[in-house]
């Protein structure tokens, strides 16, 4: 095994992880050491190449027979992978290193289509449970606050009717930009975005999550499924309990729902140990 990088190489993988740092994304796993050219990855440092899949794939590929061995001992993505939060421990400590790494964030189209401030999430850092959404609507883009709308009360009497208060969580969204009109977020924003919520979800460590309605469902287990096989059950979120509940924007649509909604809110107090009132979701 060649154990020693290439300095032009070991520049250019430094600037490819560095990208992908500034897109949020931080996380990569490592495969047996990969045997690349130096065009290869010069290419695949590309900033102007927008296709990620392309560039991985170019990066394993080697294109000619003057190749230079990467030692897997050389681990570059060690010199800049590492979050801004790692290792620290206090989250609201943590959870304001994600907010200034989000930065005044223009990763994807939605900050050039009429969203006034980002919405990061709110409640308590050291919450036991949270609740994440869909997107933030008008109110939210107004107030830069998750759920201060209408959907937003239905959601405080969710929590109020479980024995909480509002600061006692944390909520947040799959989004943290306003589509415009409210559309449903395109993958793409959701994949670009997500990641930031993770690592919130990281820095809290709730004991257990409430995704509220199909979008925020799908989007953080990667199922496709319909509510009816979302709900009632416990998913495993990297090591969470996840469980699925309606959207409170859909409840306010169709108030009978909240039965149901209650019995999902049961189910996740027992599983915190909390008391259970006897009454339900107003
Ligand atoms: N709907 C959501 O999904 N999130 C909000 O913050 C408000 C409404």
């Amino acid at each position: 095994m060649v154990s020693v990088l290439d300095p032009e190489v070991k520049r250019a993988l430094v600037e490819r992880v560095r990208y992908y740092n500034e897109l949020g994304i931080y996380d990569f796993y490592r495969r047996e050491p990969a045997v690349a050219t130096l065009d290869a990855i010069k290419d695949a440092a590309d900033l102007e190449n927008p296709t990620i899949q392309t560039e991985q794939r170019d990066l394993m590929t080697p294109r000619s027979k003057a190749a230079i061995a990467v030692s897997v001992e050389e681990n570059v993505f060690e010199v800049s992978n590492s979050k801004p939060e790692s290792g620290v421990v206090d989250p609201v400590q943590a959870l304001r290193l994600i907010r200034e790494d989000l930065g005044d964030c223009t990763r994807c189209r939605l900050s050039k289509q009429g969203r006034k401030q980002i919405v990061f999430g709110v409640g308590n850092p050291k919450a036991d449970l949270m609740f994440i959404g869909e997107a933030p609507g008008a109110d939210e883009d107004q107030q830069g606050e998750p759920f201060v709308g209408r959907a937003g009360q239905l959601l405080n009497n969710m929590i109020k009717a479980m024995g909480l208060r509002r600061e006692d969580v944390y909520i947040a969204n799959i989004i943290k930009c306003r589509p415009p009109g409210n559309r449903t977020p395109e993958r793409d924003e959701c994949e670009t975005c997500s990641p930031f919520l993770m690592r919130q979800i990281a820095a809290i460590k709730p004991k257990a999550i409430v995704a509220l309605g199909a979008v925020a469902a799908k989007t953080l287990l990667a199922i496709n499924a319909p509510m009816s096989e979302f709900r009632g059950r416990w998913f495993d979120f990297r090591g969470t309990k996840l469980a699925v509940t309606y959207h409170p924007a859909f409840l306010l649509r169709d108030p009978r729902q909240k039965k149901e909604t209650w019995k999902d809110l049961q189910m996740v107090m027992k599983e915190l140990g909390m008391k259970i009132p006897a009454k339900g979701v107003e």
